[in-house]
């Protein structure tokens, strides 16, 4: 997920928090604050109503980020390395690096993080019971929390992609048929059902006899029916992927520009040849960095006869390249980080050999496919 702020690491994994995670701190505060504590038995109002509703929503905050370091930790104890944590506004994901190589390994995965859900809800439900009526309002807080966790850990086990219970319900179809693609496709399919299902309730509560406020809920639906395809899409990507290297998609025969160019000159020769997302600048045979065509329309038109090309690259920044053997989908999933179509591609000597394209994968897949492979 891209956007947000980097917290902190822990137990080594980066944590980062998305934007749109302070709208529901800013709605559990509110709810807490407002009407939960001050309507609660034992509960608070005023300033103090406000201080515990924060220590709430901390709670949560904190709660959330149990249930996905639960996911990353039996993740990468089981040799799938975690890319980070982020919490967004319908609660975290952690960001795999690839999926599990095996069934069995997927379905811990999965199942841990809802268990670790309901492990704090049962702790937040023995607080709720046990704490004395005196360290009221904390009983409250323990009820509300309880309640959260409770909901987040069975939200999770609807057994749709991408939620926890699509990738269990995957991880069981494809221990049984043992054809990863199949059990994806049944992961989805179950997903959207799952995702059209509550698009259906929400709208019965806002919209039907019932009266109450289902548009969370539609929310929710529409965000799931996305994710779920998207889910769908990466992971039939990747398994047609698997063992692929940089290698498979690399374009050779691409026009390099020399550092010594001016800029107009770059221009006449990209103009006429096919286009490319990617141009990179050599300087005595050596890579020096590289252009992409908007790199050259933001330089303005009277100013190209002037610039040299070695200018223009130095100013667009450093630029990574990819080595040949690199894994195609990770190849991929650095071009999103980059947010970028293309990287240059070198050999074992650190030579140029070509660029690496998103549009060259594409096609790939798309002729594949065709091909019924
Ligand atoms: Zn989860």
């Amino acid at each position: 997920m891209h956007g947000g702020w980097r917290i902190g690491r822990l137990f080594g994994i980066p944590i980062a928090v998305h934007y749109s995670w302070l709208f529901i701190f800013g709605l559990v505060v509110w709810s807490l604050g407002s009407e939960y504590l001050p309507m609660h038995q034992h509960g608070a109002t005023g300033a103090a109503a406000w201080a515990w509703a924060v220590v709430a929503a901390l709670l949560f905050f904190a709660s959330v980020l149990a249930h996905e370091l639960a996911h990353s930790l039996v993740s990468r104890a089981n040799g799938v390395p975690v890319e980070g944590i982020t919490l967004f506004a319908l609660g975290g994901v952690s960001e795999l690096r690839r999926d599990a190589a095996r069934p069995g390994v997927e379905l811990v995965v999965a199942i841990v993080g809802p268990l670790a859900s309901l492990v704090l809800a049962g702790l937040f439900a023995l607080a709720w019971v046990a704490l004395p009526p005196w360290t009221a309002p904390a009983p409250a807080v323990g009820s509300y929390l309880a309640l959260g966790n409770a909901a987040l850990g069975l939200f999770n086990l609807i057994p749709g992609f991408p939620l926890d219970g699509g990738r269990a319900l995957r991880a069981l179809a494809w221990a049984r048929t043992g054809d990863v693609r199949r059990a994806t496709r049944l992961a989805v399919r179950s997903g959207r059902a799952a995702a059209g299902a509550l698009v259906v309730i929400g709208a019965w509560l806002t919209f039907g006899p019932a009266d109450a406020n289902g548009l969370w809920l539609i929310l929710v639906g529409w965000f799931l029916w996305n994710a779920a395809l998207q889910e769908g899409l990466r992971s039939s990507i990747e398994a047609a992927l698997q063992g692929r290297t940089v290698a498979t998609f690399v374009s050779a025969r691409i026009l390099l520009l020399d550092e010594a160019l001016t800029v107009a000159e770059a221009v006449d020769r990209i103009a006429a040849a096919p286009p490319q997302p990617l141009y990179p600048v050599l300087g005595e045979g050596r890579l020096l960095g590289a252009l992409r065509p908007q790199d050259v329309a933001r330089l303005p038109a009277e100013r190209w006869r002037a610039t040299s090309v070695n200018w223009l690259a130095r100013r667009a920044g450093a630029v990574p390249t990819l080595p040949l053997e690199a894994d195609a989908m990770a190849a991929l999933a650095r071009l999103e980080e980059l947010r970028t179509d293309a990287l240059p591609v070198a050999d074992g000597e650190g030579r140029l050999v070509g660029t690496f394209e998103r549009g060259t994968v594409a096609r790939w897949l798309e002729s594949h496919a065709l091909l019924g492979a």
